[in-house]
């Protein structure tokens, strides 16, 4: 490596742990510092949904640095008009808020809940159902309702009133459920906690659910969503529709942006006053957003995923039936999970030598999150680095 890490990191506050430093991308690859390039099959995770080459996308960010790029949400701005309108209409909802992150789009959709369940039952004690394994974010709110305890522990006391039930267990729902139930919030499909699909029977039980006991459904699509699934939205193979949706990662394609979405009358319990952002939506941000919707549309990006995700499934299963340390190939799409008897963080680094960029989820699943351009021949590559790799570690 060029950079002398110890120095690169003395100035940063040591939440993880790095070792190379990329400069440049090219399509589906990254370059680092001494001018190595590896095959990108994490994506940023799961952000750079088109690349590092499209330069229509990149285009539209130098117009817009030129045209306007903050002006504070005290004013409309075009861009942000048009991205809600893109959103509302890829999502089946009515009303955006645009935030930073995936994590602020968490806090603004946990306040939504609280403060519309409150329009209709004012004695509700916003008490919220999240998922075991879940991952929500980092901030107060958003780690209250994520599952992994060492993640949250050392930061409590959270926010009061959340409980947590086992994903895909529709029973371990209802025992939770009391009158001072507001929300239930989880993944359409679980990314970080080691990739783990909802099933149809679990996500039209749990929809079925917050009808009956007027509890408001958020689904978080900030990893799942903007076509990684093969869908627009991951919750679109399920044949339901939340009440509120988050988004982010690949909604900006880079650009640091998130969004919560609701249905017309849940959206209308927020009025002004009761929330707001001095960046969220701004222009250059909103730019990315409308130019993602208009390249995820004449590139046909989600028609793609869904083209070659039976190809990229057998590759997957073939590695898998060939080495006994993997134990399960899962996933939707474009968002796969390998688990492996060896630690993830070995294959990762392993792979990271052999220039392949992937990345873990927990402890013994390996993410595939690429960007939503592969084609076969990436498909190809990565599989057999992977083979190369288990082999090796298998003898
Ligand atoms: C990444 C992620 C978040 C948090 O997004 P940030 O932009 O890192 O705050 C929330 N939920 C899910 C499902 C995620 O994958």
């Amino acid at each position: 490596m060029n950079m002398d890490i110890q120095k690169a990191d003395q100035h940063f506050i040591h939440t993880y742990n790095r070792k190379i430093t990329f400069v440049k991308g090219e399509g589906m690859y990254l370059i680092d510092d001494t001018g190595r390039k590896y095959l990108d099959m994490g994506a940023g995770i799961a952000v750079s949904a088109l690349g590092y080459s499209n330069d229509e996308y990149k285009q539209a960010l130098k117009d817009q640095v030129d045209q306007l790029i903050h002006i504070s949400n005290l004013y409309f701005n075009e861009p942000a008009v048009k991205a809600a309108g893109y959103l509302c209409e890829a999502s089946g909802m009515d009303r955006v808020f645009f935030t930073n992150s995936g994590a602020e789009a968490i806090e603004g959709a946990l306040k939504l809940a609280r403060k519309y369940v409150r329009t209709k039952t004012p004695e509700n004690k916003g008490d919220i159902i999240a998922m075991e394994h879940s991952f929500h974010g980092r901030t107060m709110g958003a780690l209250s309702v994520t599952g992994t305890k060492h993640y949250r522990e050392p930061f409590e006391p959270l926010i009061g009133g959340v409980s947590f039930a086992k994903y895909n267990d529709l029973d371990s729902v209802k025992a939770l459920i009391t009158p001072d139930t507001c929300a239930i919030i989880m993944e359409s499909l679980q990314g970080e906690g080691g990739i783990h699909p909802a099933t149809e029977e679990f996500m039209k039980g749990v929809r079925a659910l917050c009808d009956e006991n007027g509890i408001v459904l958020i689904l978080d699509e900030i990893q799942c969503g903007m076509g990684r699934t093969g869908e627009m939205f991951a919750f679109q193979h399920y044949g339901i529709q939340p009440d509120i949706i988050t988004s982010a990662k690949a909604l900006g394609c880079g650009v640091p942006v998130g969004a919560f979405a609701a249905k017309e009358e849940i959206a209308r319990a927020l009025v002004p006053g009761d929330h707001g952002t001095t960046y969220g939506g701004n222009p250059l941000a909103t730019a990315a957003v409308c130019k993602v919707f208009e390249i995820f549309k004449k590139e046909h990006i989600v028609e793609h995923v869904k083209e070659l995700t039976p190809y990229l499934r057998e590759k997957l299963e073939s590695l898998a039936a060939k080495h006994a340390s993997m134990k399960e190939v899962r996933g939707i799409g474009f968002m796969q999970g390998i688990e492996s008897d060896i630690p993830a963080g070995d294959i990762v680094g392993a792979a990271q030598e052999k220039g392949l960029i992937l990345i873990s989820a927990g402890t013994n699943i390996i993410r595939i999150v690429p960007p939503l351009i592969a084609e076969k021949e990436h498909i190809d590559e990565m599989c057999r680095i992977l083979d190369e790799i288990f082999t090796e570690k298998e003898a």
